[in-house]
C-alpha cells in the first residue's frame, strides 16, 4: 500500500504526532457514511472491551498480532512480557509502530507469509474482516495451517450482522439468494487522501465453525461481547 492510499494509516500518524485527528470517514455501499473514531485505535488495555482483553491474557508463546494498526495489543502483549510480531499493510502505520517502540514491526501482507510458525495468532476488531469473502475461506484456512503451530490457535474475533435485518417483530430477513449477508465493502477517507474499496468480511460463528470443521480446524466461542459480537479459537 501506497503513503497516498493510506487514510487510516495516515490518521494513526496524525494522532500519533499531534494527539489529535481528523475525520476517519467510512463509505460502503450498504450503510450511510459513518467514522471510525481514531482516539480507539489507541486503545489501552484498560480502555479494551473484555473481548480483547481475554484474547491478550490467552496468547502464549510466539505470537503473530495481524493488521496490528496502531500496535495497542502489540504494547499490551510486550507490557505482559510476551513475545510478539506486528504486520500490516499500511506503511504509516508500521512507522508509527516502530515510534511507539513495538520492538518487531514489519510491513507485510498477512497472506504473503511464508516459513514461520506462530504459537499464537491474532486477529483483533473485527479480525476475521481480511478474510474478504465468505469463498475465501478455504484459502484462509490453508494458509493457517501453513502458520500455525501443531498446538498452536487463531483467536480471531467477528459479530453476526443478521441484527441489521432483523424485523421489529424479531424475525430476520435474509435473502439467501443474495451474497452471504456479513460480506461488506469498504472505503476510507481520511483528509483528502482515499483509500482504495476492500471488501471485509463479518462473519456468524456457526458459518465460521462450519468452515473450520471442513478445513480440518475446531472452532469455539470463548467469550461473548454485548452486541452479536464473540472472540473465537481456532486450532487443529
Ligand atoms: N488490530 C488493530 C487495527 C484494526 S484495523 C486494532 O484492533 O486497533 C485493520 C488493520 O488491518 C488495518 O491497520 C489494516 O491496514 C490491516 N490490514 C488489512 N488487510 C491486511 C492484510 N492483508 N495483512 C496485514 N494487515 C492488513
Amino acid at each position: 500500500m501506497k503513503a497516498d492510499k493510506d487514510p487510516m494509516g495516515t490518521a494513526i500518524r496524525d494522532y500519533y504526532l499531534t494527539g489529535k485527528a481528523s475525520r476517519l470517514r467510512v463509505f460502503s455501499p450498504d450503510f450511510d457514511e459513518d467514522e471510525i473514531p481514531v482516539p480507539t485505535l489507541f486503545r489501552s488495555f484498560q480502555e479494551m472491551p473484555p473481548l480483547e482483553r481475554k484474547a491478550l491474557k490467552l496468547a502464549k508463546g510466539r505470537i503473530l498480532d495481524v493488521g496490528a494498526g496502531s500496535g495497542c495489543h502489540s504494547l499490551s502483549l510486550q507490557e505482559m512480557g510476551k513475545d510478539v510480531e506486528a504486520i500490516d499493510i499500511s506503511p504509516l502505520s508500521v512507522l508509527t509502530m516502530k515510534d511507539r517502540g513495538v520492538k518487531k514491526v514489519k510491513e507485510l501482507d498477512f497472506f504473503q507469509i511464508k516459513g514461520e510458525l506462530f504459537d499464537t495468532i491474532l486477529m483483533l476488531m473485527n479480525g476475521a474482516g481480511i478474510v474478504g469473502k465468505i469463498d475465501k475461506l478455504p484459502d484462509f484456512f490453508n494458509h493457517i495451517k501453513t502458520l500455525l503451530a501443531n498446538d498452536g490457535v487463531l483467536l480471531v474475533d467477528s459479530s453476526d450482522l443478521r441484527y441489521l435485518f432483523e424485523e421489529e417483530d424479531g424475525s430476520f430477513m435474509i435473502n439467501l439468494n443474495d451474497n452471504y449477508y456479513g460480506e461488506m465493502e469498504f472505503q476510507l477517507q481520511y483528509r483528502n487522501i482515499k483509500g482504495d474499496k476492500f471488501p471485509w468480511l463479518y462473519i456468524d460463528f456457526n458459518t465460521l465453525q462450519m468452515y473450520a470443521e471442513d478445513n480440518g480446524f475446531h472452532a469455539e466461542i470463548i467469550h461473548e461481547g454485548d452486541h452479536y459480537d464473540y472472540l473465537a479459537k481456532i486450532y487443529r
